[in-house]
């Protein structure tokens, strides 16, 4: 198997760059594995939240042929000796999973998605939208309710939660998801979920630091809102350790190392009657893509991460406002959108 890589650069939609939150240029990398003339793809997402940089990655990728062996088909076995070999890269393991199971879809000529047994993925995400300034707050909200999104994700922790999320709760009705991502101590974090409650939260995503995720099970008691893990929760075995502590997880593939991993974290949480978020960082529809097939398996859909870009350079996921409908063409059902960038 011959794996090959490049570096793709993301540009954000002008509509929601501004002076406060013009989000930087991000770069990301394709991924692609070419065995008996045919080829997978897939992409790696890099968060420093996690240690993960492009060069980490790289470095990662160019030592992997020597593991990959000749049979594309035992993904199981591949993904378990990347794991070995490289398991400070989930990023990169991730994107070489996925590019797996794209060469077994198009060599099989189905979907990813029927490949797993799983209905085709038509399924509501949550749209995003950051901390700002109030003003540059209700200029977005504008836009994404009247874009058609009917389920928002709010990061809170900032100066101006109380005005912002008031203003979104005098415009929309909708689930409101919010994340504060790790912005809180053990000790003022009760009191801060406690005023959350006039904006009748969905759930709340990693209150506390991910060191401190004991005290999340202390959170759960207020009753405010179903209280999830997602920096807390990288992996299979943290789904374990986290049972009883929250309410459910968010799985996100470039920390968990792609299909396989993320199918493992589903069947634990499952079984251990916990809740399940699916997300993503900003990226193409590339890497949306392998987290769309298995989106019928979570409860909450948070794959907005292609949705911001200007000029996504994949294309083949079919979206209309919140609603993403997987594609029924083989494989992954992506592909490049100009011939120059294959
Ligand atoms: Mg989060």
């Amino acid at each position: 198997m011959k794996l090959d890589h490049r570096r793709q650069t993301l540009r954000p939609r002008y509509a929601f760059v501004t002076s406060q939150f013009a989000v930087a240029e991000k770069e990301t990398i394709v991924v692609r594995l070419e065995h008996d003339g045919l080829a997978g793809y897939g992409e790696v997402v890099c968060s420093p939240l996690y240690n993960q940089t492009l060069e980490g990655a790289e470095a990662a990728l160019d030592a992997m042929p020597a593991l990959l062996g000749d049979d594309p088909f035992a993904i199981e076995t591949i993904v378990r000796r990347l794991i070995e070999h490289h398991d400070a890269h989930r990023d990169a393991i991730a994107a070489v999973d996925s590019a797996l199971y794209d060469w077994v879809g198009k060599r099989l000529g189905v979907p990813v998605w029927r490949l797993l047994g799983l209905d085709r993925p038509r399924v509501r995400t949550t749209f995003t939208i950051g901390i700002a300034e109030p003003e540059e707050i209700r200029v977005k909200v504008r836009e994404a309710l009247a874009a058609g999104y009917d389920a928002l994700k709010i990061k809170v922790g900032g100066k101006h939660d109380h005005d912002t999320l008031g203003h979104i709760r005098e415009h929309f009705d909708g689930p409101l998801i919010l994340d504060a991502n790790q912005g809180w101590t053990p000790e003022e974090a009760p009191a801060r979920i406690e005023a959350l409650t006039p904006y009748r939260p969905a759930l709340i995503e990693q209150p506390l630091r991910k060191e401190d995720w004991r005290h999340m099970a202390e959170l759960r008691r207020l009753g405010v809102a179903p209280i999830f893990a997602d920096e807390s929760c990288e992996r299979p075995a943290d789904v374990v350790r986290l049972h009883g502590f929250v309410d459910g997880i968010n799985i996100k593939f470039n920390k968990c190392g792609g299909i396989r991993e993320a199918l493992r974290m589903v069947a634990l949480a499952r079984g251990l009657g916990m809740q399940i978020m699916l997300g993503c960082f900003v990226s193409s529809s590339l890497a949306i893509a392998p987290a769309l097939a298995i989106a019928t398996l979570a409860d909450y859909v948070d794959l907005d991460g292609a949705l911001l870009l200007a000029d996504d350079p994949f294309t083949g996921i079919h979206h209309d406002a919140s609603l993403l409908e997987a594609s029924t063409a083989p494989g992954l059902g992506v592909g490049p959108r100009s011939a120059e960038a294959s």
